[in-house]
């Protein structure tokens, strides 16, 4: 009997469940992974960071699979990979090689979840069987629910349930290298496409700390493990060193989520802060997966249908200085910068820009999350789409509509001697500390003493916070009746 294990969000062959289920049942199993033409096509730029990523970890994975099935003697492994519209050529590719059975590690993405139907429907009129697995997450949506069977809509609680669930059988890893003696060699003649198959070029991603691949994603941990204690108190602060930089790992899978999670619970369990925060930020991350499975609408609507009401301003000319880091206020223009030269942004800067563009420039939380979408290495649907709610305050469990982050203090706060800011606004590398987070306020004498000339070397600022923060509570304001 025969399998064909489909990849797609899963770039690893260890801990990995579909690829240990089929290699548990099936004699023969073949992997392979689909470059699909509807995600690529849609993409605005044809060198994109994300592209180049998955291009090399899917040719990490073709030589781990090889080795591991190596280790274990079996002459075959490797990965299959094809470059087409999804469905029509997992379809095609599995009738090709007369499997009996397609198995795959389930999405929660509502265009994931269609796609996966219509690939059940059409396998299953080839007489071929599609079956999923829980891998993505830890828990799933339906696996943390209130005492009613209700989704949880308050972090807090969510998470209270949810380390309650968390249990050694949920942390334990798939041993697929016990089974690994079924792994099927790719049909003769297979060959990797380049990136230039695909239609794209390369980027700066050789060039940023960002190694592909699961060992990669090694690496990355290796060098995070023994910061996690610190992580509590160095996580905010955009210069330091402080979080694990894994996200677009686990975005793309190239690590497992049981793995971090149980390096993070055991570390927690021993009384470890730093371990016991990290473990909530991978809670937070399974809340938006729920959220988003429970709550499709939240992609193109508010959690809160009365948000929905807020008027936002077009703004043309405020919008497209908050794309090109041109605002005037230092901390967003170097997150900014950030983002588009890097593809990252520090959660911090991510939280600071997301509020300058709705609460500041009264601009809606769509088109910021739209953007962040075309750029973040990390993009991730139901992430991007709660992190943006939140800050908009239009989510669950989100900010108060009343409260609204003044970009200068939290520069002095987060940024305290300007590293950050320094390191992406070189052009501000004179202008003393105290006046690094907002330079408009110098007087004449001290713009001349450092040589800054406002609106000509950096900008003056777009719009004036407090009267900004003014008119967006009066935005709100209909909503102080309780909605
Ligand atoms: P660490 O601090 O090391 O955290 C470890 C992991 O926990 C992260 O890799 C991530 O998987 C998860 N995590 C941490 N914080 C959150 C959070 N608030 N929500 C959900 N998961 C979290 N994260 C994405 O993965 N993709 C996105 O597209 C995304 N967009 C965001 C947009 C906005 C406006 C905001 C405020 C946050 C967004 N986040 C997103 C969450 C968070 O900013 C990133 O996960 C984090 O900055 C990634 O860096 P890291 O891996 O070093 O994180």
């Amino acid at each position: 009997r025969t399998a064909l294990v489909w990849m797609r969000r899963d770039l690893r062959c260890d801990d990995h469940a579909a690829l240990y289920h089929a290699l548990r049942r099936f004699e023969r199993v073949y992997c392979a992974f689909v470059f699909d033409t509807d995600i690529l096509d849609a993409l605005p730029r044809r060198s994109d960071r994300r592209v180049e990523f998955i291009h090399a970890s899917v040719a990490a994975l073709d030589e781990e699979l090889r080795q591991l099935a190596a280790r274990s003697g079996a002459p075959g492994g490797g990965l299959i990979v094809r470059h087409g519209p999804a469905v029509p050529t997992i379809v095609q590719l599995a009738r090709s090689l007369g499997v009996q059975e397609v198995l795959t590690n389930r999405d929660y993405e509502p265009e994931a979840i269609a796609r996966d139907q219509h690939a059940a429907q059409a396998l299953q009129a080839a007489g071929i069987a599609l079956s999923d697995y829980k891998d993505q997450v830890l828990l799933e949506h339906n696996e943390v629910l209130t005492q009613q069977g209700s989704p949880y809509s308050v972090f807090t609680p969510y998470k209270r349930a949810w380390l309650q669930k968390l249990d050694a059988f949920q942390l334990t890893p798939y041993p697929v290298q016990c089974y690994a003696h079924h792994l099927a060699a790719p049909p003769a003649g297979e060959r990797l496409p380049t990136l230039a198959d695909l239609g794209f070029s390369a980027t700066n991603l050789g060039s940023l700390a960002l190694p592909p691949g699961m060992q990669g994603a090694q690496q990355l941990l290796h060098d995070f493990a023994p910061r996690m204690a610190a992580y509590q108190e160095a996580r905010d602060f955009p210069a330091r060193k402080g979080v694990s930089y894994l996200s677009v790992h686990l975005r793309f899978g190239t690590v497992s989520i049981r793995q971090l999670a149980a390096l993070a619970a055991g570390q927690a369990a021993q009384g470890c802060a730093g371990a016991q925060t990290w473990l909530s930020e991978l809670a937070w991350r399974d809340f938006y997966f729920m959220i988003l499975r429970h709550h499709p609408h939240v992609v193109t609507q508010s959690f809160r249908p009365a948000y929905d009401r807020v008027q936002w301003d077009d703004a043309p000319e405020l919008w497209q200085a908050w794309c090109e880091a041109r605002t005037g206020y230092p901390l967003v223009d170097a997150a900014m910068r950030q983002l588009l030269q890097t593809g990252y942004m520090h959660n911090r800067l991510r939280m600071v820009v997301a509020s300058f563009l709705t609460k500041d420039l009264g601009i809606d939380w769509r088109r910021g999350e739209r953007f962040f979408a075309q750029h973040l290495n990390d993009y991730d649907l139901a992430a991007n789409n709660g992190g943006w709610q939140w800050a908009a305050s239009t989510g669950c469990d989100a900010q108060p509509w009343f409260r609204i982050f003044n970009p200068i203090t939290q520069s002095q706060k987060f940024d305290p001697e300007g590293k950050f800011i320094r390191r992406y606004l070189p052009e501000l590398a004179r202008v003393p500390d105290k006046h690094l987070h907002f330079p408009a306020a110098m007087k004449p004498l001290e713009l001349q003493a450092c040589g800054l000339r406002l609106g000509q070397d950096y900008p003056l600022p777009v719009v004036d916070h407090a009267s900004a923060r003014e008119r967006t509570l009066m935005r709100f304001h209909f909503l102080s009746a309780g909605a």
